[in-house]
C-alpha cells in the first residue's frame, strides 16, 4: 500500500499515507505525521518532508490542524502559521501551500476543484459526522469560488462497521446525521462505519467521492488509536500548484 499519490486536474496534487517507510521509532513507527502524539518532532518533520516532496511542496509550507472534533473550517493563505488551532477542516486557494490532515480511526479527507483552484481537507469521526464537518468544508470551498459539481473528494481509511463497537447513544447521534454509518456487528451489537457515513454526507451535498485504504483497526499497516492507544497518525496532504507535473 505505502504512499498513494493522485491529482485533481493538472494543478492539484495529493498523497495518502500508511505507517510504513518513515523515520519514527515505536510506538510511532514509522511514518507518523502528527506532532501532538508524543513523537520526536525531528522525525515528524522528516516524515512530513517525505510526503510533501511527493506533491512538490517544501515541508515548511505544510499546514497542519489542531483538531477538536468540531466543524469549524480554517482558511489557509500565505500568512497562515501551522498548526491552525481548533479546526477540523481547512480550505485554501493559495498555490504552494500543502494542507495536512491526519487520523487513526477517524477518516482523513481531501477535496479539490481544479478549475477554481480550491483545495480542502477534513477530519471526521463520529462527532464529525454528527456535526457534518464535510458539509462545512464544502461550503467554505464554495465561498472562495469552488462549485459543488466540480469538487471531488477522496476519503481515506477509517474504523469499519464490524470493528468499531459503539453504545446506543453514540450510534443514535451518528446515524441520525448519516444513516449509512450504522451497522449491526456479527455478534449483534451496534457498530459504526465512519467512512460510509462521511461518503453519504458528501454525496448528499453533490460531491463525487472515491476512497483509498481500508479499515484502520484491521490493517497493521495503518495506525489505529482504538487498537493501539499511544500511536502515530497516518493521513493525507493536498496542494495547489501552478506547475504541471508530467
Ligand atoms: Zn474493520
Amino acid at each position: 500500500m505505502a504512499i498513494a499519490e493522485g491529482s485533481f486536474g493538472t494543478n492539484i496534487r495529493w498523497a495518502f499515507t500508511d505507517r510504513t517507510m518513515g523515520s519514527s521509532a515505536p510506538p510511532f513507527d514509522s511514518l507518523n505525521l502528527a506532532e501532538h502524539v508524543g513523537d520526536d518532532p525531528q522525525f515528524v518533520r522528516q516524515n512530513r518532508a517525505k510526503v510533501s516532496a511527493l506533491i512538490g511542496v517544501d515541508v515548511d509550507q505544510v499546514i497542519a490542524m489542531a483538531p477538536v472534533h468540531g466543524n469549524d473550517v480554517g482558511i489557509v493563505d500565505s500568512a497562515t502559521v501551522s498548526p491552525v488551532p481548533d479546526v477540523d477542516a481547512m480550505v485554501s486557494s493559495t498555490a504552494g501551500r500543502a494542507l495536512l490532515v491526519v487520523g487513526a480511526d477517524c477518516a482523513p479527507i481531501v477535496l479539490g476543484d481544479a478549475i477554481a483552484g480550491v483545495i480542502g481537507v477534513a477530519h471526521s469521526g463520529w462527532r464529525g459526522i454528527e456535526s457534518n464537518v464535510t458539509a462545512s468544508v464544502v461550503a467554505a470551498m464554495c465561498d472562495v469560488g469552488a462549485q459543488v459539481d466540480r469538487i471531488t473528494a477522496v476519503v481515506g481509511p477509517s474504523a469499519c462497521g464490524q470493528c468499531y463497537s459503539v453504545d446506543q447513544a453514540r450510534f443514535d447521534a451518528t446515524v441520525s446525521a448519516a444513516a449509512d454509518a450504522g451497522t449491526l456487528r456479527e455478534d449483534g451489537s451496534l457498530g459504526l462505519d465512519i467512512r460510509r457515513g462521511v461518503m453519504q454526507q458528501l454525496r448528499d451535498r453533490g460531491v463525487r467521492t472515491t476512497t483509498w485504504g481500508g479499515c484502520t483497526m484491521e490493517d497493521p499497516k495503518l495506525f489505529s488509536y482504538r487498537r493501539d492507544g499511544i500511536t502515530g497518525r497516518h493521513g493525507a496532504m493536498i496542494a495547489l500548484t501552478d506547475r504541471v507535473k508530467v
